[in-house]
């Protein structure tokens, strides 16, 4: 069945005004669209490039109903809007992604199980909600444990790693703490070689593309780089490929999602999470393919034909985490930085650098893979030696 598309000149509402929000409304209006941004920051950095923005609580319903006037559709880029709200607003408008695919994925352990049940491949993981169940656990999934907070987390926040025998008694006082009444997911500490992700898109009518993988390394759970083509096999990548698009069909998920993997040290691959938006892993796509990620995010949206998704030269992508923002931003090294053949900036426009926040981006794209990967190399030698300002947290 053909679906309407959403012609442009219509006004597109995104819940959520972060960068990848901004970075969605770039491509929208580059495409003829109008934005209205719904976050309840009024600093978000997406409110300052939006046609429309509304900046008040997620429970107000007074703005959903003002939304829901204002806008034709409606996409996201946070996967922790309030169900309830997209719920209200899918009888009203179409929303990409579901309300559906958002209740299975906002909970670690719900999209775990969830997972599991298609019989799709993730670490051992289990419930732990007391000090008697985490000593089941640990006595059928052994140690290391990595334990995360169901809800909420990211960027490695809300995650506890109990290594050995005597970490076990400090993560029980957090579970008896009576304020906490939260519910964690335990997981076996997968051994991997790589961490990849890949992305995959689908319409409403189950047409699917699916983006190379790239391969991610984290520092301190947050993502320093990704490179792509990930240096995999090819049917590693194939079957990296194969598993999220089974995942994402599974969801019935309909919008541009992030499968994050583990490609285990005894060969298997393994899903980590699902990100039901673009993904910091996937701003390669900006500078390195034919339609970026936020592109294909609109073109879901607004029910038109997917976007080719080929590689157009490999890539590395560099996050800049707090104050190495200043390493492009001030004489000498913007200079070097612009200098470097390929290297092409994005900065976020956020106002305020807090360590390890999210501020900008490099992509350094080149006609073989190791140039790439030198470029990065060297540009990432110098964030290092950048002498931090911002104290480390507590
Ligand atoms: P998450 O918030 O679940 O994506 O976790 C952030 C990072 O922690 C991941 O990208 C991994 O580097 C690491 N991590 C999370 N879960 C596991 C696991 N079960 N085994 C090993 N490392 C993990």
């Amino acid at each position: 069945m053909m679906h309407p598309i959403l012609e442009p000149g219509a006004m597109l509402g995104v819940l959520g005004g972060g960068q990848l929000g901004a970075m969605f409304t770039g491509a929208a209006r580059r495409m003829g669209y109008r934005v209205a941004i719904w976050d309840p920051d009024p600093d978000a950095p997406a409110h300052r490039v939006a046609d429309e923005s509304f900046s008040t609580s997620f429970a107000d319903h007074d703005t959903r109903e003002r939304f829901i006037d204002t806008v034709q559709a409606i996409t996201l880029e946070w996967e922790n809007i309030p169900v309830e709200l997209c719920q209200w607003l899918e009888q009203h408008r179409t929303l990409r992604p579901s309300s559906a695919v958002l209740r299975i994925i906002q909970d670690r352990l719900t999209q775990k199980q969830f997972l599991s049940s298609c019989s799709l491949p993730v670490p051992d993981f289990a419930e732990v909600t007391s000090e008697h169940q985490l000593h089941q656990v640990i006595s059928r999934l052994g140690l290391p444990l990595i334990c995360k907070t169901a809800r909420s987390g990211y960027d490695g926040k809300g995650q506890w790693l109990i290594r050995q025998p005597s970490e076990i008694a400090q993560f029980e006082q957090i579970l008896s703490t009576p304020s906490s009444g939260v519910r964690w997911i335990a997981e076996q500490v997968v051994t991997f070689v790589r961490e990849l992700s890949v992305l995959v898109v689908r319409s409403g009518t189950g047409e699917t593309r699916v983006y190379p993988a790239s391969e991610n390394r984290h520092e301190q759970g947050i993502l320093r780089d990704s490179i792509v083509p990930a240096s995999i096999s090819l049917s590693d990548a194939e079957a990296a490929c194969e598993l999220s698009v089974r995942a994402v069909a599974e969801l019935h998920g309909v919008g541009i999602f992030c499968v994050e993997l583990f490609q285990a040290q005894d060969g298997r691959l393994l899903i980590n999470e699902i990100a039901p938006r673009p993904h910091n892993s996937g701003h390669y796509t900006l500078d390195a393919c034919t339609v970026s990620q936020f592109e294909q995010q609109v073109r879901v949206t607004c029910g038109l034909p997917l976007g080719e998704v080929r590689l157009l030269s490999p890539a590395v992508m560099v996050n800049l985490l707090g104050d190495e923002v200043t390493t492009v931003l001030s004489g000498e090294g913007s200079r070097e930085t612009f200098s470097t053949p390929g290297a092409s900036v994005h900065l976020y426009g956020k106002r305020v650098i807090r360590r390890g926040r999210k501020m900008g981006h490099v992509t350094f794209t080149a006609p073989e893979r190791a140039t790439a990967v030198a470029s990065a190399q060297q540009f990432l030698s110098r964030v290092h030696n950048l002498p931090s300002a911002i104290p480390s947290a507590p």
